[in-house]
């Protein structure tokens, strides 16, 4: 194939009201990449656009600017009509954009020679957009595109599932001057694999975003990579619903970083109304996109089991997965490391053998804690809100089961939560009151935030509390060692990961 039409391909999309915050975006998206789309549509008035371009100008940057203005009829924000985008399009090539992108919409009213020939010096890339769906016929389209005679072609459509992405990211191989954008969060992971499949370029956000499941620069590049992944790239990913705000990501691709690994790791929506139907969408995703493994987490956890074709036998005796590789054949194989988080995060404090321990909630990441602690040797004790639900749970890790009304009176070595209750947003809620805190150490499986309300009414009762965080960082550690079959650079994944968090925490106030 030939060589790539843009020396920087992931493209920086920069996308404001105003002059003044298209140039700070404009800023912030060169310290990424020397290709940016500048969306002129989005300024408020023509007059802020030549207010913009005049500024533009001035700098005389050597970055390479693709122009633009899409009009409403095309998905953009443009009201003006025709005569004026075009006029606008042959300003920015005259202020330094070496690129300007026209809708098909407004191309097929033109005849080809015309448009070069008033956009010129800048190149043209001719764009089709469709934010309802996939359509069946994308090839022709390409064709029609390619038939514009246009520098460069950009097809950009909704796709609500990886065989959608897959057949638009299927567009741009063999050419070297096809963009390929399978817009929705459905196919985030195919716009950071679109380079190696072939795309010209990938569009990533500076500020706002632009299109649905758009990244933005700083997930695209530093956490990423995806202008340096390639068809020797060893994929791996989460499965789970939602997936957007995961931590994993951060933490497994810097382990791939720090050893210098070729291999990425994406969040994979797999929604949970259509379960059944989502997670065979994924499965058949393995082979074409190279998936060696992944992680489950809610609401997959359980059901995945049904399509693994082996098990560790801890999981299938926990009944819940959160971890598969997918071995040479194809075939794959589950793991829980929710256990191994648990053991790891505990026993750095606790003698496990012959200590007791409340785990309040009967959910899975309580069936995977029960496990580990009776594993260990602990006395298991469950409390739930569900008397039924803690019965089942205390029967088969022979542990014994509370009702609520005991916990004042009762002590424990260390008391688990296994309930949702604190987590972001509804930080103030705490599952147990402090008077039902007689305990040595409480751990909070909640992450998010790092202080829950529940570790704070228990370090103010002075007893030792540990964050859901080191259960993540564990058992994130532990499927990076599955998969890798080396040990993880812990303390930079572990770090990335607590930084992240208390990054959030300090914006959240
Ligand atoms: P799950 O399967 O949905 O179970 C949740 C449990 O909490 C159920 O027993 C549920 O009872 C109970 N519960 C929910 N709301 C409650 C309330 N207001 N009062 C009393 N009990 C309540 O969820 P899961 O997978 O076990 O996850 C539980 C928590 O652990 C989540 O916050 C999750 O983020 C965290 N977790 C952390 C890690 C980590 O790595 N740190 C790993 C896994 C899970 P019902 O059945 O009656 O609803």
């Amino acid at each position: 194939m030939a060589k790539h039409l843009f020396a920087c391909r992931i493209c920086g999309v920069v996308a404001a009201s105003t002059a003044r915050e298209m140039m700070v975006q404009l800023r912030r998206a060169l310290r990424q990449t020397q290709t940016i789309e500048l969306r002129l549509d989005w300024l408020r008035s023509e007059r802020e656009i030549l207010r913009f371009l005049e500024g533009l100008r001035r700098t005389r940057g050597r970055a390479t600017y693709i122009a633009t203005c899409r009009r409403v009829e095309a998905g953009g924000r443009f009201s003006g009509g025709l005569v004026s985008q075009l006029a606008i399009l042959q300003l920015a090539a005259a202020c330094g954009c070496q690129w300007c992108d026209l809708e098909m919409e407004t191309a097929a009213r033109l005849r080809s020679a015309r448009i070069r020939e008033m956009l010129r010096p800048a190149k043209w890339l001719v764009s089709f957009h469709d934010f309802a769906g996939a359509p069946a016929r994308l090839g022709a389209i390409r064709s029609a595109l390619l038939r514009s005679k246009a520098d460069a072609v950009k097809i950009a459509v909704q796709c609500d599932s990886l065989r959608d992405g897959l057949r638009v990211l299927a567009l741009a191989k063999e050419r070297n001057n096809v963009v390929a954008v399978p817009m929705g969060e459905a196919a985030l992971p195919l716009r950071v694999l679109a380079l190696r499949e072939g795309s010209a370029l990938a569009y990533a956000s500076a500020g706002q975003t632009t299109a649905p499941g758009q990244l933005t620069l700083e997930e695209m590049k530093p956490l990423y990579r995806a202008d340096r992944l390639d068809r020797r790239t060893r994929v791996y990913g989460v499965i789970g619903d939602p997936v957007a705000h995961s931590l994993s990501p951060l933490l497994h691709n810097t382990g791939f970083r720090v050893r210098r690994i070729n291999a990425v790791y994406l969040p994979f929506l797999v929604p949970q109304q259509s379960q059944d139907a989502g997670l065979r969408d994924f499965l058949r995703a393995i082979g074409p996109l190279g998936v060696r493994g992944f992680s489950v987490t809610l609401p997959h956890k359980q059901r995945i089991l049904r399509y693994l074709d082996g098990c560790d036998p801890l999981a299938e005796q926990i009944g819940a997965v959160n971890t598969v590789v997918v071995r040479g054949n194809g075939q794959l194989y589950g793991y829980n490391t929710d256990y191994v988080g648990v053991l790891r995060a505990l026993e750095r404090r606790l003698q496990l053998h012959g200590s007791r321990v409340l785990i309040y909630g009967a959910g899975g990441a309580a069936r995977a804690v029960a496990f580990a602690l009776a594993r260990a040797g602990a006395v298991v004790a469950v409390c739930a809100r569900r008397p039924e639900q803690a019965r089942r749970l205390a029967r088969a890790v022979r542990g014994e089961v509370l009702p609520r009304s005991r916990l004042a009176r009762e002590f424990f070595d260390a008391i688990v939560n296994a309930t949702p209750t604190g987590m972001h947003p509804h930080t103030n809620a705490s599952p147990l009151a402090a008077r039902e805190l007689n305990c040595r150490i409480v751990f909070d499986l909640i992450y998010r935030p790092l202080r829950t309300r529940l570790l704070k009414l228990a370090a103010q009762r002075g007893i030792e509390t540990i964050s859901g965080a080191e259960m993540f960082v564990a058992q994130g550690v532990a499927q990076w060692e599955i998969w890798m079959g080396e040990r993880a650079p812990e303390p930079q994944m572990r770090r990335a990961v607590l930084a992240a968090l208390r990054r959030e925490q300090k914006e959240a106030g």
